[in-house]
């Protein structure tokens, strides 16, 4: 995932639960990963990151009522839109996620999974050789307030209703 780290917003009891729910805000793991030997793994000394939130792919927003149903995401908070880019035989192409932040009921106090033998595959899918253990998030593009897509997206019209007059 390309991240960046977004902005917490100020003034809000959620910033003194932000930085325990959210794993982009929380400290490297306990040990450095260079540290950590073949027989171990980050996990060991991890807060359990990666099952503190959830990413789903969305459209690409085009028209007036994407970028509506995507203020209405982030008005529930503990959400955030994020863009990211890959350039495939010379052609780039930008995807859109939501990311969750919320806690997946297995996650035991100490950490672990509580479900380990039988967790889903994409729990299974994902490795912790390149995971968030110790490295910020850091968004190409990001949006984490309803004002901030509705911005965007007046902006995105507006733009393209430009383009067309031209034609
Ligand atoms: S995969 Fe990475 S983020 Fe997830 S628990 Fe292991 S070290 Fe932490
Ligand atoms: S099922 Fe286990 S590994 Fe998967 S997110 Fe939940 S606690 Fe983490």
């Amino acid at each position: 995932m390309s991240k960046k780290k977004p902005e917490v917003p100020l003034g809000s009891i959620k910033n003194i639960l932000l930085p325990i729910l959210r794993p982009d805000l929380m400290p490297p793991g306990a040990v450095h990963r260079d540290e950590i030997t073949p027989d171990d793994s980050p996990c060991n000394h991890c807060v359990g990151k990666c099952c503190r939130y959830f990413t789903v792919p969305i459209k690409t927003p085009r028209t007036k009522a994407d970028f509506d149903e995507y203020r209405w995401y982030l008005a529930h908070g503990q959400t955030v839109i994020f863009t990211e880019t890959e350039t495939k035989n010379g052609k780039s192409l930008t995807r859109w996620n939501l990311v969750v932040w919320t806690i997946c009921q297995y996650l035991l106090p100490d950490n672990r999974c509580g479900i380990y033998h039988t967790r889903p595959q994409v729990c299974r899918d994902y490795k912790s050789e390149d995971c968030e253990y110790d490295t910020p998030w850091v968004f190409e593009q990001s949006f984490e307030t309803p004002d901030s897509i509705q911005s965007y997206g007046e902006q995105f019209l507006e733009e393209r209703r430009a383009a067309r007059r031209k034609k």
